[in-house]
């Protein structure tokens, strides 16, 4: 069986782990954590980077410093994952959901001016596939409206918009080492944060509320209780992890993209053909080879074709389901119909993609397509 994901080890986590055990500091903000932030902050230019335990706590810990209040409107696309709108839900935001652009699954930024009300307050774009959403076209609207903008970056590691890192062009920005990533620490997740306003409030949030970093960095000479947070810190066991796979980031990322040719190259004559269509890369934005994916031309042409994959031991899945129509908020949903959504809800479906897998498997999964 060719499975979907295999989280690949460089081979140097487990010494990291025992090299921060042995040094007896095993709790969170250690060296391993900073190496990570560090390395971050200086490859992408990011201004302060926290690591969290997930994305969705980074998620969290935005969503606290946008310091959202009930009834406040944000707009996220309705095509994401739960925990970009849950995140937000939390804090009582109400979730204006917008739909996807009609040939790519990222929000569609030039419905987005017709969602703001006066109680609008952040923009939630999400880089699907980690390729970039229309970061000039958000940014200026947040402009013009006072808005924030949160860049759910989740897929997003090593992958730019006209030449900026993604994660750096939001107010905040959260990532995901969730091992279904290109990089991965089991669980595990980022904050970056790109406005100054918000670098102060973030570590005290980090760290439960209290000023812990600050006393440690020696600037205050006692620490305590002064604003709400949570424990979003993760230990250095997992730092180190994510430490062993940083250091790899550039072979990680080449081999994902030779994985990613090949599916194109391979599935371009069928897709020429109109039988499915490949990811449309926007022409502002890289692609970092998170996902490979095709678009169906019918929720039954999807079903055929997981179900063919898998009589031949191939494991294919498809994607979100629409959260305007889930249980929980369809109810709390305006009733608007998100088309493309909808589209890629029932014909997206996602091919197997990790490090390991070799050319001759993915030789072999594009001719089963073509059967
Ligand atoms: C993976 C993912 C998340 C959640 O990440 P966790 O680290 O598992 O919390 C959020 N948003 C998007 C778009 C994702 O792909």
């Amino acid at each position: 069986m060719i499975p979907f994901n295999k989280p690949y080890l460089t081979g140097k986590e487990t010494q990291y782990i025992e090299q921060s055990v042995s040094s007896g500091k095993i709790s969170g903000n250690g060296q391993f954590t900073q190496k990570c932030q560090q390395f971050f902050e200086q490859k992408y230019g990011f201004k302060k980077c926290l690591l969290t335990t997930s994305c969705t706590d980074a998620l969290e810990m935005a969503a606290i410093l946008c310091n959202i209040q009930p009834e406040d409107e944000v707009i996220i696309p309705s095509y994401t994952f739960v925990s970009t709108a849950l995140a937000f839900v939390r804090q009582g935001a109400k979730i204006i959901f917008a739909d996807s652009q009609n040939n790519h699954p990222n929000i569609d930024a030039e419905q987005i001016e017709s969602l703001i009300t006066p109680k609008t307050k952040v923009i939630v774009p999400v880089h699907y596939a980690g390729m970039a959403c229309d970061m000039d076209k958000i940014m200026s609207l947040a402009e013009k409206y006072n808005l924030l903008v949160v860049e759910d970056a989740a897929q997003a590691i090593d992958s730019y918009y006209k030449n900026k890192p993604l994660g750096s062009i939001g107010h905040l920005a959260a990532f995901s080492f969730h091992e279904t990533k290109n990089i991965i620490s089991g669980e595990g997740g980022m904050l970056t944060i790109n406005d100054d306003r918000f670098i102060h409030r973030a570590e005290i949030i980090w760290e439960k509320g209290t000023n812990r970093a600050e006393f440690f960095r020696g600037e205050v000479n006692k620490y305590g209780w002064v604003d709400v947070g949570s424990s979003f810190l993760p230990s250095e066991i997992v730092a180190a992890f994510l430490w062993a796979q940083l250091e790899n980031l550039d072979d990680i990322q080449k081999k994902r993209k030779e994985i990613w040719n090949n599916y194109y190259k391979g599935l371009k004559p069928l897709a020429d053909k109109g039988y499915f269509q490949l990811p449309n890369i926007p022409e502002y934005a890289t692609n970092n080879a998170h996902m490979f994916y095709l678009v169906c031309n019918s929720l039954e042409n999807r079903s055929k074709l997981i179900a063919h994959l898998k009589e031949n031991d191939i494991l294919a899945v498809f994607h979100y389901l629409s959260l305007h129509n889930s249980e929980f908020y369809k109810n709390k949903h305006d009733g608007r119909i998100l088309k493309n959504c909808v589209n890629f809800e029932d014909c997206l479906v996602r091919l197997p993609l990790f490090y390991e897998l070799n050319k001759e498997s993915v030789c072999n999964i594009i001719n089963t397509i073509k059967i």
